[in-house]
């Protein structure tokens, strides 16, 4: 038997509805209440997008991308996040000549090939919003509470919701002096030898527990701020309040990936294992110009579903499934076509419906008809079609009514 490759799995009801369910929400918050529009990118992108657009020395794309050479000999790579997809496509459609800022958002399935454990896959899918053309703190202070309403809506518990800001190209410098200063006397683990010259500062989001012990005393971005990051900051925490979101601050929140300035945030589960992150984002300001686009001020984030959706059953939370209005039971060869002919009539007045497309006994059908929790039957045999007036049972109550066999007065009552 043939199964799902390592990392990878089918979805499927009955948990499919939680997933409907969380898409639902995140559209109806984004596009409908914050006027978001759905981007729909590529699965795949030139490879260079995401070495350019997600960092050439993040774990990302020197060790987890799904690269290969295509039949045209271009190297191509299975979407591993969103943003850089999201980034080459406000640049390619001039995205830019449009009223800004532009808002978009998008659900995609990602790549990495990363080692699966629980809530990590090798596929996944995310949904993500990205805002381009403002590098003022009331875009960060929306989008922030954008994603604090949406996990509200979504009825998630025990989820923190955590910012810092990481400076940027002016106070960074000064900062990443000190942090190198801190820890080259100290002992680091393999990982951490090699980030302090590509990317230290995520020396301050190591995992490995000799690592972390030494975080508490480093120095912090928040600390280093140049006036300008420490007023912008200042500003999104007011905006924050004002709008009524709780929020933690976390000095050694860095982010994963190279292109984070300024505001950057996270949303952190307590009930799925140890801290478990259900996703995060931040400013991106340089990212559409080493991108090769005109210099745009940017910010973005993305939710890890798989996460989400586990969180909302681990809760408890249920989404009532959809059950079909009516089932038709039909007795004959004759009675099967009137049943379809019914069903038909019934379909285009939106009315859900069922006919047997098996061939099966009657007490088959019920049977079927019972499993799949339909709210009315209707049995045809030959009898009802010569009176033309068959018995309706209602399957919550058991209580049955007789009906004229036509649609308009089937529908009356199966609804
Ligand atoms: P990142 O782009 O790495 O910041 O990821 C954002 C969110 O996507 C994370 O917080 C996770 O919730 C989710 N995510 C990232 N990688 C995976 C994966 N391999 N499997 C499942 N979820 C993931």
């Amino acid at each position: 038997m043939y199964k799902a490759p390592k990392g990878t799995r089918d979805l499927l009801k009955p948990n499919i509805s939680v997933w409907q369910h969380f898409e639902q929400t995140a559209r109806d918050v984004a596009q409908n209440l914050y006027n978001y529009s759905e981007i729909r990118t590529p699965v795949f992108e030139e490879t260079e997008v995401f070495a350019r657009g997600v960092g050439d020395d993040t774990d990302v794309v020197q060790k987890e991308m799904y690269t290969f050479k295509d039949k045209g000999n271009r190297s191509i790579t299975l979407k591993p996040e969103g943003t850089a997809g999201v980034v080459r496509a406000y640049i390619e459609n001039s995205l830019f000549n449009e009223a800004a800022p532009a808002k978009l958002y998008y659900f995609i399935t990602g790549y990495r090939y990363e080692r699966p454990q629980m809530g990590r896959y090798r596929e996944f899918r995310q949904f993500g919003c990205e805002m381009f053309g403002s590098e003022s703190s009331t875009a960060d202070a929306e989008m922030i509470t954008m994603l604090s309403q949406l996990i509200k809506k979504l009825n998630l518990k025990d989820v923190a919701l955590e910012i810092n800001s990481i400076g940027c190209g002016e106070c960074r410098p000064v900062y990443l002096k000190k942090l190198k200063d801190y820890y080259a006397a100290l002992p680091k683990c393999g990982t951490c030898e090699t980030r302090i010259e590509k990317n230290p500062m995520r020396l301050l989001d190591c995992k490995v527990a000799a690592c972390k012990s030494h975080t508490e005393a480093a120095p912090k971005p928040l600390d280093h701020l140049c006036e300008d990051c420490s007023a912008h900051f200042a500003s999104v925490k007011s905006l924050l309040d004002l709008c009524r979101v709780e929020y933690k601050i976390n000095p050694l929140i860095v982010r994963g990936l190279d292109y984070y300035n300024r505001t950057v945030f996270e949303v952190i589960s307590n009930d799925l294992g140890a801290q478990t992150a259900l996703g995060g984002g931040g400013r991106y300001d340089k990212l559409v110009e080493v991108m090769g686009g005109k210099p745009t001020p940017a910010l973005g984030f993305a939710l890890g579903v798989d996460r989400i959706v586990m969180l909302l059953q681990k809760q408890g939370e249920t989404v009532a499934e959809h059950k079909i209005d009516l089932y038709i039971a039909g007795m004959s060869e004759q009675a099967l076509l009137k049943s379809i002919e019914i069903c038909n009539s019934l379909r285009a007045q939106n009315i859900s419906c069922e006919v047997d497309l098996i061939g099966r006994s009657l007490k088959s059908q019920m049977k079927y008809a019972s499993k799949i929790g339909v709210k009315n039957v209707l049995i045809i045999g030959d009898d009802e079609l010569n009176s033309g007036i068959a018995k309706l049972k209602n399957m919550n109550t058991s209580t049955e009514v007789e009906v004229k066999l036509n649609a308009s007065d089937i529908a009356l009552l199966v609804v």
